[in-house]
């Protein structure tokens, strides 16, 4: 069998004509861990405490094409190089098993890429479990890796297709917008009120179908990591502001109150309000992306009360939240939030239109810099949606804006 291991068992010395019955029992248990692990299809990898690999199993040879015999007794991040995005390999602190090792923690990885004794890129998934004995991490580690190529290049192709999709369906869809605003125009067209009932109702379809494809659009990218994104030094105070203002109109008209309240603020004697600068390093229009759903999705679930912007902020952290006095989410559906059309099934979701893609597409987006998106939410109380972002200091801020100052745009330098 294939299967390489320094593993040292303990021996037992009641002997009852041949071998112990214990040393049997242990043989026979062996005997069948060892066909288990040279069965499966998974690479199996055992790390001791001082980082050497103990057992690696034939699959684990295959996906990297060290033989085993060659692997144990090396350092694993000699065996299992681990690329980052940019080819570089991770280092210990970030490499599923250092982590583990360190930790004690299972951890787990699917974007990174297995560079092979022979210098191929695969890419591999990996879950890395503590070894526990006596209810104690023991100081080893198994982790176990499979090549997941092929469902890369499946999820490729179902990306590509989404995106071709929607981005042909867009077009006639505008078309059929812009008739329909025709069709609806007194100076126009005439019609009976009947008609233009009809009319309406096939705007707001259509409407929000566009709103569908675009959503479908920009999740692909998101996924992909093709999500455009022009990070500057921005001030968040602004942003919000202008997210704010943008929200009054919707929420005035469903009778809800919007405010924003900044904490931090101060009041001049002269009646002015001196706001603290929340500076942090994001694209101002994906960020207004993000605040444009979190507070469409606080008025559109709430029906009567009020819905509250804040930002808030310590000198490592920007937070902004938006609270509201809507339904609340039941406690189940709260991890699910941000994936991908998780929409929670209750009435009040199936009468309000959504695709169930705007939490994920606004995950994807604040994870791009670095920040987190989470909720807290009672149900028959409200949610409050919370993002942070990392905070730049003020003199790192006027740092990085002298930086991109200087920087000359290729249009602009001399020919
Ligand atoms: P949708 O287009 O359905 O609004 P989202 O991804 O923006 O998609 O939101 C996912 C789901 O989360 C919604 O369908 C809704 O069930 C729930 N949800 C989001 N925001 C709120 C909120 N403020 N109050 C209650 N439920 C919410």
């Amino acid at each position: 069998m294939g299967l390489f291991s320094r593993n040292k068992r303990p021996k037992t010395t009641t002997r009852q004509g041949g071998l112990a019955v214990s040393e049997r029992v242990m043989k026979n248990e062996r005997l069948s861990s060892d066909f288990i692990l040279s069965a499966i299809e998974d690479g199996v990898v055992m790390v001791g405490d001082d980082g050497q690999i103990n057992l690696f199993n034939p699959a684990a040879s295959h996906i990297t094409g060290w033989p085993a015999g060659e692997a144990v007794g090396l350092d694993f991040r000699s065996v299992l190089t681990l690329l980052d995005a940019q080819g570089k390999p991770y280092p210990s602190e970030n490499h599923p098993v250092g982590k583990t090792l360190a930790t004690g923690i299972p951890s787990r990885d699917s974007k990174s890429v297995l560079r092979t004794k022979s210098g191929k890129h695969i890419p591999v998934s990996i879950i890395v479990s503590p070894i526990i004995e006596n209810e104690k991490p023991a100081g080893s580690v198994i982790g176990v890796f499979r090549d997941i190529t092929k469902e890369k290049a499946e999820e490729s192709q179902r990306s590509d297709f989404i995106s071709t999709a929607s981005h042909e369906m867009r077009t006639p869809i505008a078309a059929i917008e812009g008739y329909l605003a025709l069709a609806q125009n007194e100076k126009i067209a005439k019609m009976d009120d009947n008609a233009r009932k009809y009319l309406i109702k096939a705007s707001d379809s259509t409407h929000h179908l566009g709103a569908l494809f675009q959503d479908l659009l920009t999740s692909s990218k998101a996924e992909d990591g093709r999500l455009v994104s022009y990070p500057v030094v921005a001030e968040i105070g602004e942003i919000v502001e202008q997210a704010a203002d943008a929200g009054k109109f919707n929420a005035k008209s469903k009778g809800l109150d919007l405010r924003l309240v900044v904490s931090g603020d101060q009041e001049k004697s002269s009646g002015q309000v001196i706001r603290p600068l929340y500076y942090a390093y994001v694209d101002p229009n994906r960020l207004r992306e993000v605040l444009q759903n979190i507070i469409d999705n606080a008025i559109k679930y709430t029906m009567e009360g009020s819905v509250t912007l804040r930002l808030t902020g310590d000198p490592t952290v920007v937070q902004i939240q938006v609270q509201d006095t809507g339904p609340g989410i039941p406690p189940e559906d709260v991890p699910h939030l941000f994936q991908k059309f998780y929409r929670v099934d209750n009435s009040m979701t199936r009468s309000v239109g959504g695709t169930g893609l705007g939490l994920f597409i606004s995950r994807k987006i604040i994870e791009m810099y670095n920040g987190r998106i989470w909720v807290e939410s009672q149900v028959d109380k409200g949610s409050t949606f919370f993002i942070n972002l990392p905070r730049l200091t003020g003199e790192k801020a006027l740092e990085l804006q002298r930086q991109q100052a200087s920087q000359v745009s290729p249009l602009d330098s001399p020919r």
